[in-house]
């Protein structure tokens, strides 16, 4: 991988440069958040942390139309825009790998495939606040998945490591702009860094053995207790980088004389989403659905792939208005007290 440098003072005009390849979106402020937003890179806020939606909007949106019908023919709806997402933690990119895997390897979606090979992923380093837990997911630093990788060591430069071809192009756009030389000195400031990055980390959260620890409580009374705090609002799982459950509408568009097939997020969360045709609901209980979410978050993508299916970005964290998160629901399977689930009902 070829490491180079970008003076700071040269990042704004850089990524203009980069509307010659597509749209270039980036993190903006929005009240006391941040969103991605395609903007005049000047407006891009370089200290935002966790967006509100994930980066899983661009390959998966919200709502999308997959095909229309009409007049005895159907045909297909791609995004064909080319976009540059500038501003990816390593937990979002993190994230986008697992939808890699679901929605490229196994069951290919050709919506999906569209959308992510006409999109450069921009990374850039941060720094953890006390909603982050990366470090416990393992989530924290980034070797694959970009193309290009702005790292902020805090000295007059970036480091940037590319990642891909695609990013190997995108830096000679403004090859000028870019310095090869990178330094003894640079390098142990990026060491250093790290160091410092690391120790910012406020979570105690210790995920050893949690596969195990859900597989076992899958019977355990606490579900239940969980359970009765739960809104069912759904949350969790739109903020989450890595859920990925969506519904199929058919909807007849009078006024056009077309019929359109849409898909839109769904949540597991909802009592909804678990209901058959004859009305049996598999999972009635918001503890039940909560138990689905926790082990696909915690367990059921290790058995598949290897990782954990949370990444560690602390938007359940940020979203959820009962405190049910990651960090207190694994604290709590593993026996330790915490306010937001035993505070609730009986003791
Ligand atoms: S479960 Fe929570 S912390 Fe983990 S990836 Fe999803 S939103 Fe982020
Ligand atoms: S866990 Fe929290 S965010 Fe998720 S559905 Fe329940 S109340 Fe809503």
């Amino acid at each position: 991988m070829r490491v180079i440098k970008l003076d700071k003072t040269k990042l704004v005009e850089y990524l203009r440069s980069l509307e010659e390849w597509g749209e270039v979106w980036g993190p903006v402020r929005k009240g006391e958040k941040f969103v991605f937003a395609k903007k005049d890179p000047s407006e891009f806020d370089l200290t935002a942390r966790r967006t509100i939606l994930p980066p899983k909007k661009f390959f998966v949106p919200p709502r999308f139309t997959m095909f229309s019908y009409r007049d005895g023919r159907w045909e297909e709806e791609f995004d064909e825009s080319r976009r540059i997402i500038f501003g990816l933690h390593p937990c979002d990119i993190f994230g986008i790998l697992i939808l890699d895997r679901l929605f490229m390897e196994h069951y290919p979606d050709p919506y999906y495939i569209k959308r992510r090979k006409n999109t450069a992923i921009l990374g850039f380093s941060c720094l953890p606040d006390e909603k982050c837990f990366c470090i416990a997911t393992n989530t924290h630093s980034v070797e694959e998945g970009f193309d290009l990788f702005f790292s902020d060591v805090e000295g007059e430069f970036y480091l940037v490591w590319v990642g891909s071809s695609l990013g190997d192009d995108l830096t000679r756009i403004r090859e000028d702009l870019f310095d090869e030389d990178v330094t003894e000195e640079d390098i142990e400031r990026y060491i250093e860094w790290r160091r410092k990055r690391d120790k910012m980390f406020k979570t105690d959260l210790d995920l050893t053995g949690m596969p195990e620890i859900v597989e076992i409580s899958y019977k355990r009374p606490i579900w239940e207790k969980i359970g009765e705090a739960c809104l069912s609002c759904g949350s969790c799982s739109m903020v989450c980088p890595t859920c990925n459950c969506y519904n199929v509408v058919d909807e007849n568009v009078f006024y056009e004389e077309r019929i359109k097939r849409d898909r839109h997020w769904d949540s597991c969360m909802f009592k909804e989403y678990s209901l058959v045709a004859g009305g049996h609901n598999f999972r009635e209980k918001r503890s039940d659905r909560l138990k689905l979410f926790y082990t696909h978050k915690l367990t059921g993508f290790m058995s598949q792939f290897g990782k954990p299916a949370c990444v560690g970005c602390g938007r359940c964290v940020d979203a959820c208005p009962v405190g049910i998160n990651v960090p207190n629901v694994a604290k709590a399977l593993k026996g330790e007290k915490v306010d937001a689930i035993w505070a609730r009902g009986e003791e």
